[in-house]
């Protein structure tokens, strides 16, 4: 494995795969191509197997007449750290939803705007975290609050730079909001993230959370939400992707600190600019797909027809139930499913709403959330058409799509105050794993070395969601270069903001 990182001549011929590497790895989602980015960064030959057609796993978008389609709907909060500790996603352009959270009992919406829901979150998150940190029955000891993230530092690749346009055109476009139909609180400050309180480094944050989360630390967060933080249950079941909310509180409460110091934000052109673009990063050849590996061990992984990879190290970034038949003994979790349903109406709609780029929540039903996706992404549409795109978790997600539409559209008539007999079901795609869940205790750095030479990343050694798989695969990289002796290179926010 070389010490210096490899040069690289460009070329648009991809170079003949060779069949001894560095590093395989197993697996081209997030996890899997965020590792191949670092590793090749360092200087490792590496080869990415996919058994799918093409990159992204669970982060994929397909293409309908003009429709750019997510399977599942990668909400991203642009202070999660990881974004911007991957420099193959300096690039990513993240459109923002309109600030706050629109809350929807099923006969009024309310919306909550940017600075209160900010606060509150703010207030839940630092509860949470306190609530994690209660003495342990076991030991006695008292674990610090995690401190929260810092905000992008302007004009680093995801700080308020022209790459997020959107951001500084806060308020409903064209539309004052009291013209919003239903709300019982018009008032949208529409404050953009400058305003939001500084908050300190998150020194030690990985540190803190993974000490908290020994036995009778951490809680389901069901049972330490306060009355008054009820407001954010819905944002927590759908960031999450937890019904019930009996995941880790330490999980919710860095993922709530995420949401109150950035902004909630879709990938333009879809979930799969994530992939894309770290694909993009790798030499060409890198990644192989329509290859599934069915063995692996330190030094060869065999593949389903039959070819032998030799290496010198292995990395398993496969989803957890794939990565327990190749790596036996690894333990599966329990999963979320939800079900993404996509709507379009055959003429732009008409009502506030559709311009409206606001996440819509409603405390009931089975929708977990809404979103015009139109609005916030019009790269994702066919000119003058619109998109809805909808979310169900639990076990009405289980349902057979043609039910589970007939199911939602009363609940999506009240959300938007509009018929939805024009409306077309575009897509339904229903995924029984989509999210691991995240029962208290959890430790979001769970191991990712097997044994020298043989490795695991993906979000089930993380959290469950595209922040926990970037961080996993980086995680694992460093983690095989440190065994091979290898300086990582410095990923640190500040040297790569120094390198841009
Ligand atoms: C419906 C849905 C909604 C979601 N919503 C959000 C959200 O709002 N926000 C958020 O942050 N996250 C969300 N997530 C979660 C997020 O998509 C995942 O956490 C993330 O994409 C996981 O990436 P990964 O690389 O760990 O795994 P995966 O994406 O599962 O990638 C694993 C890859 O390994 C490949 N593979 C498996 N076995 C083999 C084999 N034997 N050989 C070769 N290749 C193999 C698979 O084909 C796949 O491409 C959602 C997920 C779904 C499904």
């Amino acid at each position: 494995m070389p010490r210096t990182p490899a040069s690289r001549t460009p070329s648009s011929e991809p170079a003949p795969p060779a069949d001894t590497v560095d590093v395989v790895i197993i697996g081209g989602g997030v996890a899997g191509l965020a590792a191949a980015h670092h590793l090749t960064r360092a200087g490792a030959t590496v080869a990415v197997l996919e058994a799918a057609d093409r990159v992204g796993g669970r982060a994929t978008t397909e293409e309908l007449d003009g429709f750019r389609l997510d399977r599942g709907s990668q909400l991203l909060v642009s202070s999660y750290p990881e974004l911007s500790r991957t420099p193959a996603l300096g690039d990513l352009t993240l459109r923002p939803f309109a600030p706050g959270i629109c809350l929807h009992n099923g006969r009024r919406a309310q919306r909550i705007g940017a600075v209160r829901s900010t606060r509150v979150a703010l207030a839940t998150a630092r509860a949470l975290s306190r609530a994690s940190a209660r003495p342990s029955p076991r030991t006695g000891v008292r674990i610090p609050s995690l401190p929260g993230p810092r905000l992008p530092s302007p004009g680093g690749p995801l700080g308020p730079s022209p790459r997020l346009p959107s951001l500084a055109t806060s308020r409903l476009p064209g539309l004052g909001t009291s013209r919003l139909p239903g709300l019982a609180t018009a008032r949208f400050p529409g404050l953009g993230t400058s305003r939001l309180p500084a908050l300190r480094v998150p020194q030690g944050t990985q540190r803190a959370s993974r000490s908290a989360s020994g036995p009778g630390r951490d809680q389901p967060v069901h049972d330490v939400l306060s009355p008054r933080a009820a407001a954010l249950r819905p944002l927590l079941t759908a960031l999450l992707g937890d019904p019930t909310l009996q995941g880790s509180s330490l999980g919710a409460a860095l993922t709530l600190r995420a949401f109150a110091t950035g902004r909630l934000c879709l990938p333009a052109g879809g979930a799969a600019s994530v992939p894309e673009l770290l694909a993009a990063s790798l030499p060409p050849g890198t990644v192989r797909t329509s290859v599934r590996a069915v063995s692996v061990s330190t030094t060869l992984v065999t593949t389903s027809d039959q070819r032998q990879l030799r290496c010198r190290a292995a990395l398993v970034a496969t989803g957890a139930r794939d990565a327990a038949e190749l790596l036996p003994g690894l333990r599966v979790p329990d999963f979320h499913p939800v079900t993404m349903l996509h709507h379009t109406a055959d003429t732009a709609l008409s009502y506030p709403q559709a311009q409206d780029a606001a996440l819509f929540l409603p405390t009931e039903g089975p929708v977990a959330y809404s979103y015009v996706a139109s609005a916030v992404d019009p790269s994702r549409t066919p000119p003058g058409k619109s998109l809805i795109t909808t979310a169900v978790l639990g076990s009405a997600a289980t349902l057979p799509a043609g039910a589970l539409d007939k199911t939602v559209r009363p609940q999506l008539e009240r959300l938007y105050g509009t018929g939805t007999d024009g409306w077309r079901l575009l897509a339904a795609h229903h995924d029984p794993y989509a999210v691991p869940a995240m029962p208290a205790p959890h430790d979001p750095l769970r191991s990712v070395r097997v044994l020298a030479g043989l490795y695991v990343c993906g979000d089930h050694r993380d959290t469950g969601t595209v922040q926990g798989a970037l961080r996993s695969g980086r995680r694992a990289a460093r983690a095989l270069l440190s065994d091979f002796g290898i300086p990582a290179p410095d990923d640190s926010p500040r040297a790569l903001s120094d390198a841009a």
